[in-house]
């Protein structure tokens, strides 16, 4: 357990509940100052505030926020989703059961695994219903999606779905994004159909399958030929 990072998640916890002061000597509360504001500035507070979210009416209707999945060193690949089905918002986990296992599969294919991916989605909390996130609950979710490639800069982005391209490309349609490649400062982006998609319309996977081969060519390019 990284002792620092509890401590620190603790105080800020404190902190959002409105305890101002700490029974400390000074010279221990300027360290500790010190560090919160170091790290209020990090992926680990983007994640407390992200978990206690209230931002959006979706807050009143999800079970858990869905936050992300995976390694969270600088520099690696990301998948960007649409937003939490059901078994997403129980388990409180993005890509669980049969859309989950059909995303391992699509990457099987082209040789790579999720555990290389920091998985998460364009909006955290489950709309109801079943139905896709009203533009102002894109809005309001918008700025912790960005903030989470700010931190975690990506080299390339995997974006699956409708919603993706929607914050990404400035309210671009999947349909004319998917299957190219675009940049975004440092880090590439790349789209195509969601899982849960592809398990309503199988008649897509051949594009989703061509789609993957460029993808993995991209993955080559950036991460394996120097
Ligand atoms: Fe907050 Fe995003 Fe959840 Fe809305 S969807 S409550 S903005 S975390």
């Amino acid at each position: 357990m990284d002792v620092k990072a509890e401590i620190i998640k603790n105080l800020l916890y404190l902190k959002e509940i409105g305890l101002t002061s700490i029974p400390a000597s000074e010279v221990i509360k300027r360290l500790l100052q010190r560090e919160i504001s170091l790290e209020e500035d990090s992926l680990l507070a983007l994640k407390e505030k992200v978990i206690h979210c209230e931002n959006c009416s979706l807050h009143r209707v999800r079970k858990a926020v869905v936050w992300g999945d995976g390694p969270t060193e600088p520099g690696g690949l990301m998948i960007i989703s649409e937003y939490p089905d059901r078994d997403e918002d129980f388990y409180g986990k993005p890509f669980v059961k049969e859309v989950g296992n059909l995303l391992d599969r699509m990457l099987n294919a082209i040789n790579l695994k999720r555990e290389l991916f920091f998985i998460t989605h364009t909006v955290k909390c489950k709309p109801p219903g079943g139905r896709p996130p009203e533009p102002e609950e894109i809005e309001a979710c918008r700025p912790y999606l960005l903030k989470q490639i700010k931190y975690l800069r990506p080299k390339l982005i995997l974006a699956l779905g409708f919603t993706p391209p929607k914050v990404l490309l400035e309210r671009k349609t999947l349909t004319l994004v998917r299957g190219k490649v675009f940049t975004l400062k440092e880090t590439s982006l790349f789209f195509t159909y969601h899982p849960g998609y592809i398990l309503k319309n199988p008649g897509i996977k051949r594009v989703v399958w061509e789609d993957l081969q460029r993808f993995r060519k991209l993955y080559e390019k950036i991460f394996l030929s120097s």
